[in-house]
């Protein structure tokens, strides 16, 4: 895949990603104003599609923004965009911002048209339950300074780009948040769970964390298996230090371990058991979200 030539959706029309365009006065460009979604795809088979649409819709909803668009259509650019940008392990990009406007002004115009883009990449081959060939994360921790409308998948995501660089700067793959309480919210790119004697536990969903669709369908998943505990609770600073298990889920690198935490190992440093197990329920029932 080539970038420049990659064939995108811009506004109903495919076309070469250095032949896409759109105006300096378009919302999401000046505001970031603007909703989106990343759904992944392994061999041209979309994994929890209609549940990332409806995500979209809600965060659409809650920003007022109308757009005449199904399901259907989503899925007939999705498909689109996988025949002409092969098959291979895709993320499906969709942005919708609010649209452009003929001048800068904060309050919602009324009657423009939202700019809607989709574009395909590269990501990551679906992670196999292979404790051994398994990518390990090491990631550092911080306060957690971004907005308080975090279930919202909007496209202003300084915050989350200013503590993923964070990470970088550290020299590891994620940053994960604390509160002002010193509860647990997510990680910059991902949600985050722990294990702590065999039990599987995860921040509740609120205002602090995106909803994500991975957390979803692992947390589904493993009720339905039963044989894990899963339990949805604030966990402070103290217990995720402590946990014997730390991952990030999403939906480019499903469940991912992570074996040390700002410089100390997580548990006993390797990746565990009952990640296996739970990457290896959700290998197995993915494909039927
Ligand atoms: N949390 C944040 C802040 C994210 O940006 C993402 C994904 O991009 C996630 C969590 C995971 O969400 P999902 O599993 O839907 O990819």
């Amino acid at each position: 895949m080539h970038d420049t030539n990659n064939i995108v959706f811009l506004n109903g029309q495919f076309l070469p990603a250095s032949e896409a365009k759109i105006s300096p006065m378009d919302r999401g460009f000046l505001f970031g104003d603007g909703i989106y979604e990343v759904v992944p795809s392994y061999n041209g088979k979309l994994v929890g599609f209609g549940l990332h649409i409806e995500r979209m819709q809600s965060g659409l909803n809650a920003i007022g923004i109308n757009l005449d668009m199904t399901i259907s259509d989503w899925r007939n650019i999705a498909t689109k965009l996988m025949e002409t940008n092969g098959k291979g392990n895709l993320g499906l990009y969709f942005h919708v911002s609010r649209g452009t406007d003929v001048k800068r002004f904060h309050a919602y115009p009324e009657h423009i048209q939202p700019t809607v883009f989709a574009y395909a990449f590269e990501i990551p081959a679906a992670t196999t339950a292979d404790k051994q060939g398994v990518k390990q994360y090491k990631v550092t921790s911080t306060e957690d300074l971004r907005w308080k409308r975090c279930q919202i998948k909007s496209t202003s995501l300084l915050g989350n780009v200013m503590h993923f660089q964070q990470g970088q700067d550290a020299g590891v793959q994620e940053t994960i948040l604390f509160n002002q309480h010193n509860e647990l919210t997510e990680a910059s790119a991902c949600n985050v769970f722990m294990v702590k004697n065999n039990v599987v536990l995860t921040p509740p969903l609120d205002n602090q964390i995106l909803p994500g669709i991975t957390r979803h369908m692992l947390l589904n998943i493993l009720r339905k298996d039963g044989t894990l505990q899963v339990q949805e609770r604030a966990l402070s600073m103290s217990e995720v230090r402590a946990a014997d298990e730390l991952w990030i889920t999403s939906s480019s690198k499903e469940i991912a371990p992570v074996v040390e935490l700002d410089g100390q190992p997580v548990g006993n440093g390797k990746v565990g058991d009952i990640w296996q197990k739970a990457q290896s329920l959700y290998s197995a029932n993915k494909y039927l979200y």
